[in-house]
Formats: structure tokens, sequence, C-alpha cells
């Protein structure tokens, strides 16, 4: 998929596919229903998972994507379980930024126990920050977003976050783009190696831990986002809610 050149208004970095699905993948829905454009890069395709090969988690990525309804997906080619803070992979991931020019960037937040997680996590801070040089030379304008949002795929190690977002009324749909990881999450019908993310038990966590965070904000389902910088609020959220 491509945007065509087009700014975005939040982009989304994963580690892996299924990395964004899992920790905001309601959140990107509802942004598309409310006409936001919205576009994914996964780092890597994944392609040291037990299950499944490169080429397969691909094709079920942009099935998720078309599921979600977002505008582009990318993948930056770098290697699983290689990721880590240099110069050389913040250069490649530089491009897709100027490309989309973000307002928002979504990121993987750290610590993790996935040494890729971790590493994405100062990653995609960090070429973002330096996408804004314009020194850095790729034959685009420079660009840096002015935000970036954090997020956890599997489950929260930083204590209580600053907010969380109500992904009741699209929570079906990012369950649906899910199983279109037909490799990768609880699936009868697929013959592989068990892992702990295929796991039925796994599958009924991701329901679990939406509903955890859902109840912290007195809605069904929610997912956490961090934020190393402060909010900035306009009006008190919270005002807006009936009978809140
Ligand atoms: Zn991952």
């Amino acid at each position: 998929m491509d945007a065509n050149g087009n700014s975005v208004d939040v982009l989304a970095i994963g580690a892996h596919p299924d990395d964004v699905e899992l920790a905001c993948g309601g959140l990107l829905i509802k942004l598309v229903n409310e006409g936001k454009r919205v576009a994914i890069l996964d780092l890597t395709q994944g392609e040291m998972g037990s299950r499944g090969d490169a080429d397969q988690r691909s094709s079920e990525a942009e099935a998720a994507a078309a599921i979600m309804g977002v505008h582009a997906r990318e993948e930056a080619d770098l290697s699983d379980t290689r990721l880590a803070n240099t110069t050389e992979q913040q250069r490649a991931i530089i491009p897709f930024i100027r490309k989309y020019r973000p307002t928002i960037i979504c990121a993987l937040m750290a610590p993790d126990r996935h040494p890729d997680h971790a590493a994405a996590h100062a990653l995609s801070r960090d070429a973002n920050y330096y996408s804004g040089l314009t020194r850095i030379e790729t034959g685009q304008p420079p660009y840096r977003a002015p935000r970036i949002y954090y997020f956890y795929p599997y489950t929260e190690l930083a204590g209580a976050p600053p907010c969380v977002v109500d992904i009741s009324d699209v929570f079906d749909q990012k369950m649906e783009a899910l199983r279109a990881y037909k490799s990768q999450f609880h699936n009868p019908k697929y013959n592989g190696p068990s892992t702990h993310i295929s796991s039925q038990e796994f599958w009924e966590d991701i329901k679990m831990r939406a509903r955890y965070w859902g109840g912290r904000i007195g809605t069904q389902y929610g997912e956490p986002l961090y934020t190393e910088t402060p909010l900035l609020l306009n009006t008190l959220p919270g005002l807006e809610r009936d009978g809140g």
C-alpha cells in the first residue's frame, strides 16, 4: 500500500507485524472511523517468528490493515531480532517519517521483555528527532512529528499509563484484524509449533487486558497509552461524557 505521498495524521510504528494491532488496533480503527489518515510502519517482517514465514506474515499484515481501514502499511525491512538504536537503522526509518509527515507517531514503549520492542522504542523516538535535521539528506524535506504516544503490545511494565482510549465500539473490529494473523494467534486450523502468543490463553488475555483497561476508565474496553512529554489539554477530558 502507498499513500501517494500524502501526509497522515498518525503513523504507528511496530517492531513486528501484529504489534500495532495488539497495542493500539482499536485506537487506529477509531481514528479511521473519524476520517483521520492513518499509516503503519512495521520495522521488520517478523521473519524470526516460530510460525509462518515472511511472505505469509506480510500478507496477514495487509489483510489486517484492510480490516482496520488504514491508508498505508509499509515495511522498513530491518532484521527481526536485530533491532538496535543505531545510526544505520535510524536512517532506514527517517524516509518513512518524511514521506508520511505524521502529526502524531505511536511507537513501542520500554522497558519490554522483547529486546526488539525495547530497541524500537528508542529507535522510533530518535529517528523522529533526527528526521527533523536538514543536514540528514534523503532527498525529502526534513520533518519531525511534534508528539509521540507509546504503547505496549503484550503487557504493561511501567505502572499506570497517563491515558486510556475507549475502544468499546471498535473492539470486535480490532479482534477481527488480529484474526487476520492466521499463523500467529490461536488457530486450531493452523499446523505449526506452539508459541506463547498462539495459545488459547494469550487470545483470551487480549480481551481480558482490554476489559481491564476499559474498567479503569468506566467503559467496556480500553487501550492504554504512555507519553514522555506533558499532554496539552484544551478542556478537561470527561466533560463531554453523558452521565459520567
Ligand atoms: Zn513484536
